[in-house]
This record gives C-alpha cells, sequence and structure tokens, in this order.
C-alpha cells in the first residue's frame, strides 16, 4: 500500500512520527515530482529493490544550501537536512529537488548518496535539459532515481554500461543508453545485503 503523508513543512518533528523502522524507500519531495512519473518511480524502486515505497512532502525551502559564488544549491548541505530528517529510522529517503546541485570537486551532480546514512538526493533540473520529450525526462529521472537508490542498498558503480548502476558522469547521453534495471550481479548483490541486513 502506498501512503501519501502530508506533512508541513516545518517543523521536523512533525515528519519524524510519519517515519518507521519497516527499511521502506521513502521518496522525499522537496520540490514537486513532474506530473505521472511518482507513480511509475514508486511502482519501478518497488520492483527493483523488493521494499515498500511512499512518498512524502517535505520542507519546501533549499535556500539554506544556496552557494552565492557558484548560483548553486549544495548536495551535501541538503544530505545533512535530510539526514535529520530520517534519523533513527531504517527507512531509506531520497530528497528530490529541482535546483542546479553541485559537491565539491564537481561542476555540478544529478544526485548523491549517502549509503550509510540511507539519505540520497536527486535533481530534476538537469535531467529536463536538451530535450523537450516528457516520456525521455520521464525515464532519466527513474533511471537517476534508482540508481541513487542503489547506492542507498550498498550498490557501488558497474561496469556494464546498460545497468542503471554504471557511472554517467554528467553526460545525459550516457543516461539516456542505459537501462532503468540493475544487472543481474548487482541485483544478487542486493538480495545480498538486505538479507545481511534482516539477519543484523
Ligand atoms: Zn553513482
Ligand atoms: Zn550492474
Amino acid at each position: 500500500m502506498r501512503r501519501n503523508h502530508q506533512v508541513s513543512p516545518d517543523p521536523d518533528s512533525r515528519v519524524h512520527s510519519t517515519f518507521n523502522k519497516s527499511g521502506s524507500i521513502i521518496i522525499g519531495l522537496i520540490s514537486p515530482m513532474i506530473g505521472g512519473v511518482l507513480t511509475a518511480l514508486s511502482d519501478h524502486l518497488q520492483k527493483e529493490f523488493g521494499v515498500p515505497v511512499e512518498n512524502m512532502d517535505l520542507f519546501r525551502d533549499v535556500s539554506f544550501a544556496f552557494n552565492r559564488r557558484r548560483n548553486q544549491y549544495s548536495s551535501p548541505k541538503i544530505l545533512k537536512k535530510l539526514k535529520a530528517i530520517s534519523k533513527g529510522f531504517e527507512d531509506k529517503l531520497l530528497g528530490i529537488v529541482d535546483v542546479d546541485l553541485y559537491c565539491p570537486d564537481y561542476d555540478f551532480v544529478f544526485g548523491e548518496a549517502d549509503a550509510g546514512s540511507g539519505v540520497a538526493t536527486l535533481s530534476l533540473y538537469r535531467l529536463k535539459q536538451d530535450t523537450a520529450d516528457s516520456r525521455l525526462v520521464s525515464s532519466r529521472i527513474i533511471k537517476e532515481a534508482t540508481h541513487e537508490v542503489g547506492h542507498l542498498f550498498n550498490l557501488g558503480h558497474c561496469e556494464d554500461p546498460k545497468c542503471v548502476m554504471s557511472f554517467s558522469v554528467g553526460n545525459l547521453s550516457q543516461i539516456d543508453a542505459k537501462s532503468a534495471s540493475v544487472c543481474l550481479p548487482c541485483k544478487s548483490f542486493v538480495h545480498i545485503s538486505k538479507a545481511r541486513t534482516i539477519a543484523n
């Protein structure tokens, strides 16, 4: 069952109460998702990782992460806020933004994951570039969201260019060329890592 949690943007303690310890994937909406993608993404993540997927409205103001010099937003600062929100819970939280994200040492990033804390960011901003085809944009969002969630299941980058875990180095054509699914070796790694979590 999928729930759409409506929580006020502030205070974060109200957000806490909607988390649980079930190990679900939570799609945290910092920006609204492009029409229709949320359902397709939820279904896809559920199929790929075999856990429940829910979505939740989060804080909307990301001005705290703005870097005036770069005219971009700091992904690590947004990750830190997501970490504070999901602290103490087993759920994996993917925060969706629609601003240009950067990490130190990169011109920009599509997203970033902190597997140890179970939180990741994904930006729609650059995935919408170079095309007016909304289906192409939707597939990019699904692929990159799956990639970041894959990191939260302890997957690293994969050598198979078709695997969703292959590294796109900021390149939209590489994203368009890969599939939305994890390859078989990556999939079995996810199963092993989930079994280990349950055993612990
Ligand atoms: Zn990656
Ligand atoms: Zn792979």
